[in-house]
């Protein structure tokens, strides 16, 4: 069982070598005694910007740290070769937090719990992957916080930091449904072509091309912002906030430009805040799950009829997941950041 195992606790922007490709045998039977354990075969794994916040010791995080010593974990697509629970037969494909292995042994403890979140999957007309990126965690992100936090009406002018990726080419296209002007930046040309030709912005950007950030935002928003969807944080928080409009939402879904800095940087324009009165809000997908019948009746009649698109970038076996993780805060990826651990 080839595992991809946490060295320790880090500071900084994380490196290839934090996690270390180890190899040991298993059997592929869930132990005798075992009762209400699944063996799965990972098929497919999530790479997401919140494992940064797992690998350093923080007390008060918002999510659990990786063990030094143990593998990583994160979404994962799998097959049962296994099962001593009465929900689970082999050969069934589920959704799971799984080890960042080739196969995870799911204990009843933890498959009851909420630690694993094991799923039996039944979108089976689209790709297997969906089931982690549009249908699953980066989906229920995107649909969260457009339609909950954000409040859209029609008409309005929407702007999406790290617009390119799992989240944000779902709120530039759910934008575009609801009526809105959209405008993204990213981080290449290529990304920003991709924008405007598959996902259909109205406008794009290239933020690490852009002397004035402020300027930009102006070129893209005359009337200013509406809603503004933050993936970023930092500068381009920044530069937004004079840019809002009387009223505006901001709804914080991540601040990647902030994660590996310590201090963060400073925020010098939340007196518009005020001045604006804009709401800004943050907000964490797990407390949104009760939502994921919504995302679904929303998105399956999309996809069916070809009227949303989403690309997925997939790293090939399970030795390439520690450079496809530490890409994320590089810009390497293009779209949904996967691993490809089998295929069957
Ligand atoms: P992406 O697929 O968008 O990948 C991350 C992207 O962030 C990179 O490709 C890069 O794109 C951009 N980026 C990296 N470093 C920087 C930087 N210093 N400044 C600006 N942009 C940077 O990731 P996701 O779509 O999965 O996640 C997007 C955001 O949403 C993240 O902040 C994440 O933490 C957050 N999130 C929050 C959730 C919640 O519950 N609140 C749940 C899921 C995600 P580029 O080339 O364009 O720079």
């Amino acid at each position: 069982n080839k595992q991809i195992i946490f060295k320790d606790y880090i500071h900084g922007f994380p490196k290839e070598s934090d996690m270390i490709l180890k190899t040991s045998t298993i059997k592929l039977k869930v132990p005798d005694g075992c009762s209400d354990a699944v063996l799965v075969k990972n098929l497919y794994l999530s790479c997401d910007p919140y494992m940064r916040s797992r690998m350093s010791k923080i007390d008060d995080n918002y999510v659990p740290i990786f063990t030094p010593s143990e593998p990583m974990s994160g979404d994962g697509v799998a097959k049962v070769v296994d099962s001593s629970h009465p929900d689970f037969e082999r050969g069934e494909l589920v959704t799971a937090i799984t080890g960042w292995e080739e196969y995870t042994l799911i204990k009843s403890s933890e498959s009851e719990s909420e630690t694993h979140f094991i799923r039996k999957i039944h979108h089976t007309n689209v790709p297997l992957s969906y089931n982690i990126g549009i249908l699953g965690m980066p989906g229920m992100t995107a649909y969260t916080g457009f339609y909950e936090i954000s409040k859209p009406q029609q008409g309005d002018t929407v702007f999406v930091s790290a617009a390119s990726g799992a989240v944000g080419q779902l709120v530039g296209q759910f934008a575009k449904l609801s009526g809105c002007y959209v405008v993204g930046s990213a981080g290449t040309k290529d990304k920003v072509d991709l924008l405007k030709t598959k996902f259909g912005f109205n406008d794009a950007f290239n933020y690490r091309e852009e002397t004035d950030l402020d300027a930009a935002l102006k070129r893209c928003f005359p009337q200013g912002i509406d809603i503004y969807f933050d993936n970023v944080g930092g500068e381009m928080l920044d530069a937004v906030l004079p840019n809002m409009r009387l009223n505006g939402r901001i709804a914080t879904c991540g601040m990647i430009s902030q994660y590996n800095l310590k201090p963060a940087e400073g925020v010098r324009n939340l007196l518009y805040i005020m001045a604006k009165q804009i709401r800004m809000q943050g907000f964490l997908v797990y407390h949104y799950r009760h939502l994921y019948p919504k995302l679904f009746d929303l998105v399956e009649p999309l996809l069916e009829q070809g009227r949303i698109a989403y690309v997925e970038d997939v790293a090939e076996g399970l030795e390439s997941a520690p450079a496809a993780l530490i890409g994320l805060f590089s810009g390497r990826n293009v779209g949904k950041q996967l691993v490809r651990v089998a295929s069957d």
